[in-house]
């Protein structure tokens, strides 16, 4: 083997490489750690004198630089796939059966709910969205009023009735556990203190809308909010962690005007793993206090 042949060659393809992760911007500690080495090393290696040894290091590092690389593609391309692009929102498949809630929620106003009601707030997303991508390219934003109000509407409606499908499941119920039954212990005094509040905050909602327990991370603490509509009432600094739709069209078909019992059923569905694992991602998230 031509050792300082294979030096050249190495040369050469590092420098196109760097060139690669420049334009690239990782942020990736190994392959810049990696990228330092080689540095180093090239210009730390006599091309006219270079040893055996010093070409087997070399061979290891456009080994690892290679792997590294492999491994920023993919971590670039996951990331790539978790944006939605404007407009492009999905309905998400409910997580269980049409009647896996009964008897608390019934098999119709599941299909309803999700199928029709649900569905008309991703369009009316993805609508808003384009729309006003439109008035930015076009520079005409006299409609801009409406379309905010609508992303601001069919957004929330997309997003809290997500949440609301993955915080319910058959043969739930019971009280949550650790991080998040000790918060609630902290901030309303005990879990039966906390079920109260929630349940009054919903049946109390004026008009059409949403319980919601969030984290708020400037005071750390937990809260209940209502939400009129989706949108009005909204804390906008907070995280929903457990929102409750008292829409009609979450009960009306099976309790008519008695919202209260639906509250009271809904307590028997609620599923409190994924509360808690939501509690734990949202507080790793850190407000400044003011
Ligand atoms: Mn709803």
């Amino acid at each position: 083997m031509d050792y300082k042949a294979y030096f050249l060659e190495v040369k050469n393809w590092f420098e196109k490489i760097k060139l690669y992760t420049q334009s690239k911007r990782y942020d990736y500690e190994e392959l810049e750690d990696s990228l330092k080495r080689m540095d180093f090393f090239i210009n730390s290696i006599k091309e006219d004198e270079i040893t055996e040894n010093e070409t087997i290091s070399l061979q290891t590092l456009v080994k690892d630089i290679n792997e590294l690389l492999r491994e920023g593609e993919k971590i670039e391309e996951n990331s790539r796939q978790m944006v939605i692009p404007i407009g492009q929102h999905n309905l998400p498949p409910l997580p269980y059966n049409y009647n896996a809630l009964e008897p608390h929620i019934s098999n119709e106003i599941m299909k309803l709910h999700h199928d029709k009601h649900h569905q008309s707030y991703v369009d009316g997303l993805n609508r808003a969205e384009k729309m006003m991508q439109k008035a930015r390219e076009t520079n005409d934003f006299s409609m801009l009023k409406h379309w905010e109000r609508e992303a601001s509407f069919h957004g929330s409606g997309h997003y809290l009735h997500t949440l609301f499908w993955e915080s319910m499941c058959p043969k739930g119920g019971g009280e949550p556990k650790g991080a998040l039954m000790r918060q609630i212990n902290r901030d309303f005094g005990n879990y039966n203190a906390f079920k109260k509040h929630f349940s009054e905050a919903a049946k109390q909602v004026e008009g059409s809308g949403w319980a919601i327990l969030v984290w708020s991370p400037r005071p750390r603490r937990l809260e209940i909010l209502q939400s009129e509509k989706h949108n009005n009432l909204t804390q906008w600094d907070t995280i929903p962690l457990l929102p409750l739709d008292v829409w009609e069209h979450a009960y009306y078909l099976q309790y008519k005007n008695n919202r209260g019992e639906y509250v009271d059923k809904w307590w028997n569905i609620v599923k409190w793993p994924a509360v808690e694992d939501r509690f734990g991602k949202a507080q790793k998230l850190q407000w400044k206090p003011v």
